[in-house]
């Protein structure tokens, strides 16, 4: 994947429009950076979440001002030079700090239950960022740098939230239509970019019992070879799941977890294999509870594939997890694993004394798995089709760093072929 280092202005004819599906990190730095580079095209941003952030947001509640939770990535690390140049003015703006805000910070926890100070873990290897305020910060920002960045009398970028694009239909006269479940249209511009591989990957169909892949619905109609290549690789792509338990810690119970010297505690595989657990993310709130997010291993993931988180942007159109008997099991099956692997800790299970609230948070596809798709291969002109997100290769892949890189690389990219055309 081709770098950006700078922003540099591109002087272009016409704008043409681009509607963007996904508000995580990568749609939000493709807007972001097509801004600052100048382009004046009206630009839609798709997202059927709540908010930005997507497996990079922060869970809400609208009964409980005070909760805040990063349920996804908890943190985040550039691993390459140059670092994406949308890092700085994330910095600058106080969207993004440095990782661990106080003095407890890294951890591992090996499979005889001892703990050491510091991780080999390689998602946080080189610099660690946190949300300012959340996770959500981090695309929350982005999406204000591209506001910051439209120029004088041109529209800023319209995002639209709760909304998800279930048909993608080109059309004679050359637009993209997008079109919800109902088929209405939500969208219409010449380009169309995927950011994240829903739209485009048999996941869709399996998790939702749609007929067939949108995207390849679309390419039948269109006889692109490029297309149907780059739908053949995407098909092609694997990725692996996660179960989070997200639990809630009574401020008056919260001592023992805010007196561990950690922040975050990676689990070395043997101590995976042991607990089923992966790694432990303690976030203090602002009113004194602690919320700690225990995520699972592949493998414990993997063996409650069926169930569904009910607020994840799928659970949420999904009417009910598939086995609620199974989810209590597995809420209590990592509720146990946690309470034993932190024996040396929180001993006597002290620390799951004051759970005021226990939660499931299931990701069907957490992490893509390794090559990863080509990005110059993503990019169609002749359907002017394009896919950004941390399932590209390079840098950073399968990380918020490589969905940030995608994101810019893909602004220059756009910018190029729009010029060109
Ligand atoms: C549990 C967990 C822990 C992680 N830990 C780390 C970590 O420590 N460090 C790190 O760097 N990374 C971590 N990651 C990975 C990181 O979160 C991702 O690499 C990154 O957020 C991917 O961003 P993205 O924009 O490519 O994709 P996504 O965040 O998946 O964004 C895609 C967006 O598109 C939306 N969308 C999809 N289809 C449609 C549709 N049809 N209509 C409308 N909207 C749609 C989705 O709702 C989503 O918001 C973790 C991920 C998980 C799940």
């Amino acid at each position: 994947m081709k770098r950006v280092a700078k922003a540099v202005k591109v002087e272009r004819a016409d704008p043409r429009s681009i509607a963007v599906v996904g508000a995580g990190v990568a749609g939000c730095a493709l807007v972001a950076q097509l801004r600052r580079l100048g382009c004046r095209a009206p630009i839609t941003l798709l997202e059927t979440g709540r908010g930005a952030g997507g497996r990079a947001a922060t869970r809400r509640s609208r009964r409980d001002d005070a909760l805040a939770i990063d349920h996804g990535a908890p943190l985040f690390n550039i691993s390459a030079e140059p670092a994406p140049a949308l890092l700085a003015p994330l910095r600058q703006g106080g969207w993004i700090g440095p990782w661990p805000p106080g003095p407890a910070g890294l951890a591992t926890l090996e499979a005889d239950g001892r703990i050491a100070a510091g991780s080999n873990d390689a998602r946080l290897a080189g610099e660690i960022h946190g949300g300012g305020r959340g996770m959500e910060s981090l695309a929350g920002g982005l999406l204000e740098l591209a506001a910051a960045a439209t120029p004088a009398g041109v529209a800023g970028p319209k995002v639209c939230y709760g909304v998800m694009v279930r048909d993608l239909v080109p059309t004679a006269a050359g637009p993209w239509r997008l079109l919800d479940a109902q088929g209405q249209v939500l969208a219409q511009a010449d380009w169309l970019v995927l950011a994240g591989t829903l739209l485009a990957h048999p996941r869709g169909p399996q998790v939702f019992g749609w007929s067939e892949v949108p995207l390849a619905a679309a390419a039948r109609r269109l006889g692109d070879p490029r297309l149907a290549a780059a739908l053949q690789s995407i098909a092609a792509l694997r990725s692996e799941a996660r179960s989070n338990l997200l639990l809630m810690i009574a401020a008056a119970a919260a001592r023992p977890w805010l007196s561990l010297p950690f922040r975050h505690l990676s689990f070395t595989p043997e101590a995976q294999e042991r607990w089923g657990l992966e790694r432990l993310s303690i976030q203090p709130l602002a009113d004194g509870r602690v919320v700690v997010v225990a995520h699972s291993s592949a493998a414990v993931a993997d063996r409650y594939l069926g169930i569904h988180g009910s607020r994840s942007s799928a659970g949420r159109l999904l009417d009910a997890p598939a086995d609620p008997g199974a989810e209590l099991r597995l809420i209590q099956a990592l509720s146990e694993a946690l309470s034993a692997s932190l024996v040396a800790v929180l001993p006597d299970g002290e620390g799951l004394a004051g759970v005021e609230q226990r939660q499931l948070m299931r990701w069907g596809a957490a992490f893509p798995c390794a090559p990863g798709l080509d990005a110059e291969s993503m990019v169609c002109p002749d359907s002017r089709v394009a896919l950004c997100g941390d399932a590209i290769a390079g840098p950073g892949f399968g990380r918020i760093e490589g969905a940030l890189r995608s994101g810019e690389w893909l602004a220059a990219r756009l910018l190029s072929e729009v010029a060109a055309s």
